[in-house]
């Protein structure tokens, strides 16, 4: 079927839907609460599930401009010391381009096929018939109503769909640093290196010849949580890394970390999808990418079917649990950062080691073909 289809949300669960929707010939808007869609100065990774989205899309080469596929990602422990060396290229593609890139492309890329965005239009909330509520007192009506409202989803929550929202105790401050010219040639400058020690977790993740993408996750209780960047206390953790450390700048973005589900993706005419039913933790770099993956079959289960309900229920049966999977495995994932070392050392050696165990747990979104792509 095809229809009208009213999309609370421009981040990239909302334009991701928004796009996948008018590719199959529906009519799109979007209300978006800010004044443009909102852009945050970082990398993001997108691992094959994400990319064949973007490659359906026909956004793919506008996202990965000028960016380099990762091929190798190795784990350290406390001294600096190589627990693991992996070759993330058998799992498929990784980029890791700004998120302005993902974003813009996406936006523009709706407006190129007819979308129309209404921006300064905050949402107050939807009913299972078709109507989206905004806070300035009018009321809009759709075929479809995606809510793709983040964390905070109004939809969601208007619908009484929010099943737990659970605080992970993790926090991360991440930023970009620029690459100097001879770190290319410098062959640990130039793998996705991932340091342990304690309870913290540094990430180097060169995305582009010019530039790193830095993640530094702690945990509640630990100073540096939830604080401005302590270069110092940073440099005492990791001296291994201190010509990382060195180049961080201070005004990055820190985040604490959460896990949200949903009684249901659906109710009525209304689907929710993104961080609204399916927020994480970012330790497999999942969270956009399922945003997206379940953006595509969204809008491939109403090409196959007459009625959005049904089509609903079949997206969300094919859908739902396995990003729940998802979900689950980035919280243990993260949660090796709360395990005596000697224990974390054991299992990083494991998922670095074992094909079958990655392929079923960190890999396993990665892997999965997105519903709906080419
Ligand atoms: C530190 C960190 C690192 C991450 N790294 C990765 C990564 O590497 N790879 C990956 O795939 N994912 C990553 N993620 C997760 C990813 O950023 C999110 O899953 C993704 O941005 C969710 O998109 P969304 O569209 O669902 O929500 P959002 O990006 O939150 O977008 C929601 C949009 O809705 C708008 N909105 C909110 N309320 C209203 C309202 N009432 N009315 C109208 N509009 C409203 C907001 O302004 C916003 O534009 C990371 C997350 C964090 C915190």
């Amino acid at each position: 079927m095809k229809g009208n289809a009213i999309v609370a949300g421009a981040g990239i669960g909302g334009l991701a839907a928004g796009l996948a929707l008018l590719r199959k010939g529906w009519q799109v808007r979007i209300y978006e609460q800010s004044d443009d869609i909102r852009i945050l100065g970082a990398a993001i990774y997108i691992w094959e599930n994400g990319l064949r989205v973007l490659e359906t899309l026909g956004i793919y080469e506008q996202v990965t401009a000028g960016m380099q596929q990762v091929q190798v990602r190795e784990r350290r422990g406390a001294k600096g010391e190589l627990l693991g060396v992996e070759n993330t290229a058998a799992s498929g593609r990784l980029f890791l381009p700004m998120r302005r890139a993902l974003l813009t492309s996406l936006k523009d890329a709706v407006l190129a096929a007819g979308g129309e965005f209404h921006f300064g239009k905050p949402v107050q909330g939807a009913d299972p018939a078709g109507g989206l509520r905004f806070r300035d007192g009018t009321v809009e009506h759709g075929d479809l109503v995606v809510g793709a409202d983040g964390v905070n989803s109004r939809v969601r929550d208007s619908l009484g769909l929010l099943r737990s929202r659970k605080p992970v105790g993790q926090y991360g401050y991440r930023i970009m640093i620029h690459r100097d010219p001879g770190d290319a040639a410098h062959e640990s400058r130039s793998r996705i290196s991932e340091h342990w020690n304690g309870s913290r977790r540094l990430l180097y993740a060169p995305s582009s010849p010019q530039q790193v993408y830095i993640q530094l996750t702690s945990v509640r209780g630990d100073p540096a949580a939830g604080a401005p960047f302590d270069r110092g206390s940073w440099l005492k953790t990791f001296p291994h890394r201190g010509w990382v450390i060195e180049r961080i700048p201070d005004d990055g973005k820190g985040d604490w970390f959460e896990v949200v589900r949903a009684h249901a993706w659906a109710r009525g005419r209304v689907a929710l999808i993104g961080d609204a039913v399916s927020a994480q933790p970012p330790f497999l770099g999942q969270g956009g990418g399922v945003a997206m993956t379940s953006a595509l079959a969204l809008a491939d289960a109403l090409a196959k079917h007459d009625d959005v309900e049904t089509a609903l229920a079949t997206w969300q049966a094919s859908e739902r649990r396995f990003v729940e999977w998802v979900q689950t495995v980035s919280r243990f994932y993260g949660e090796l950062a709360l395990v005596p070392p000697a224990l974390r050392k054991l299992m990083l050696k494991l998922l670095t080691g074992n094909a079958w165990l990655r392929e079923h747990t960190i890999r396993c979104a990665a892997l999965r073909p997105p519903t709906g792509a080419l």
